[in-house]
């Protein structure tokens, strides 16, 4: 028997019993976590598992430091439960998002607060190059936290393992072709490290985190150096079978167009709406390049080359907007990512009025698209994220092996 649920439900995986019951602590730590403080019988209830088997977790998770007891809750006959809360000091979890230009790296506590964030930019990003960057941030950032380590999530931006697109134009990773990231990432660092899509990380990101914490169905298009879609649905990532859904950057958006810098193909989005096409567009105008605060500030002082870039990605990002609801109906759209706010608040502005589509309801209690709140840090939080909460699809699984096996 196989079954695999996402989000809070428990999981039985038949004739694996150590792989259930890392599930289950997990679920166990995030059904507390998301209620703040919990007795024995209310985990029970909303975690879908036995008395039985929710005593032994909350005891174990106990003596590991994870959960700590609150004291009893002052209720009606009888003895009141025990109270359980998730013990902010009893770990961290890392999440390092590695782009084509920069490498974002944050911790978070057990309770999800951020604890430390570092951003720095990559000027060479051969494996070599990459994988000394990521050892000396990590080590960086796991000193500054001091509690114990509880794993790292790593974000690269996808699709993964296609003939012809992998790794092989500027919004991705060159060099990385042919590489196994999670194996050469992992024995860099010396233990095990989960590697997620950027935009799916980023998705998860805003919804732990930002837009999206109220929002259980949404579309986020992440603009990383390339341009991604990560999907919520039913409040867990939709990743496909191979963890490529949502890789809109190559979608034709001008039949016969511009050639795409990474896929060669014409016509594709990313070859209109990507922050490598603003970039390079600048560079072309002699301010070759530009960073963030750059952006910032041309964006500012209403520098024409940003504009014009704007109005461009405007056109195309409106229809991709109305195609994203017919297909997948959900709430809202979320854009998100490595551009100032103040830029994505005028790309969604001259949108204007979007094309009708599923979504074009008089009664909405969303607009159609919304700005993400977690910036920058966005795809990073989701890679962090990943090892701690119960968001991982039965793919991850297998590679999350425990939430304590790290050494300190
Ligand atoms: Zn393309």
């Amino acid at each position: 028997m196989t079954i695999q649920t996402i989000g809070t439900h428990p999981v039985a995986i038949g004739k694996n019993p150590e792989r259930s019951r890392d599930h289950n602590r997990r679920v166990v730590l995030d059904v507390v976590r998301r209620h703040g403080s919990l007795g024995r019988a209310h985990i029970a209830k909303l975690s879908q598992l036995t008395p039985q088997a929710v005593a032994n977790i909350v005891d174990e998770l106990v003596g590991e430091g994870l959960l700590m007891e609150m004291g009893r809750l002052r209720s009606g006959r009888g003895q009141p439960p025990i109270q359980f809360a998730v013990n902010p000091e009893g770990g961290a979890t890392i999440g390092v998002e590695i782009a084509a230009d920069h490498m974002v790296t944050v911790a978070l506590d057990l309770s999800g607060r951020l604890r430390a964030k570092r951003i720095t930019s990559l000027k060479d990003t051969t494996p070599r190059h990459i994988l000394a960057s990521f050892t000396s941030e990590l080590s960086t950032v796991r000193k500054s936290v001091g509690s114990k380590l509880l794993g790292t999530g790593v974000v690269m931006p996808g699709p993964f393992e296609i003939d012809g697109m992998t790794s092989v134009g500027p919004t991705t990773l060159p060099g990385w072709a042919g590489i196994d990231a999670a194996q050469a990432l992992s024995e860099a660092c010396g233990h095990t490290v989960v590697v997620e899509n950027d935009a799916t990380a980023a998705a998860v990101g805003e919804r732990l985190f930002g837009a999206g914490l109220a929002i259980s169905n949404f579309c986020m298009i992440y603009f990383g150096v390339g341009i991604g879609l990560g999907i919520i649905q039913d409040g867990a990532p939709y990743r496909g079978a191979f963890g490529n859904a949502g890789e809109i950057g190559h979608v034709t958006v001008v039949p016969k167009g511009r050639p795409c810098p990474s896929c060669g193909q014409l016509g594709c989005l990313e070859g209109y709406a990507s922050v490598y096409v603003l970039k390079e567009k600048l560079g072309r105008a002699g301010m070759p390049e530009c960073e963030f605060a750059d952006l910032e500030r041309l964006h500012r002082a209403e520098h024409p080359v940003v504009e014009e870039w704007i109005d461009e990605a405007a056109t195309y990002l409106g229809p991709m907007v109305a195609m994203l609801e017919n297909i997948l109906d959900p709430q809202t759209v979320i854009l998100g990512g490595a551009l100032p706010d103040a830029i994505m608040d005028d790309i969604i502005a001259r949108m204007g009025n979007l094309p009708t589509s599923v979504a074009s309801r008089r009664q909405r209690d969303l607009p159609r698209v919304l700005r993400g709140q977690t910036g920058q840090l966005t795809a990073a939080l989701g890679a962090a994220a990943l090892p701690l909460f119960d968001m991982v699809t039965p793919k991850l699984e297998t590679s999350l092996a425990g939430l304590a096996d790290i050494p300190a």
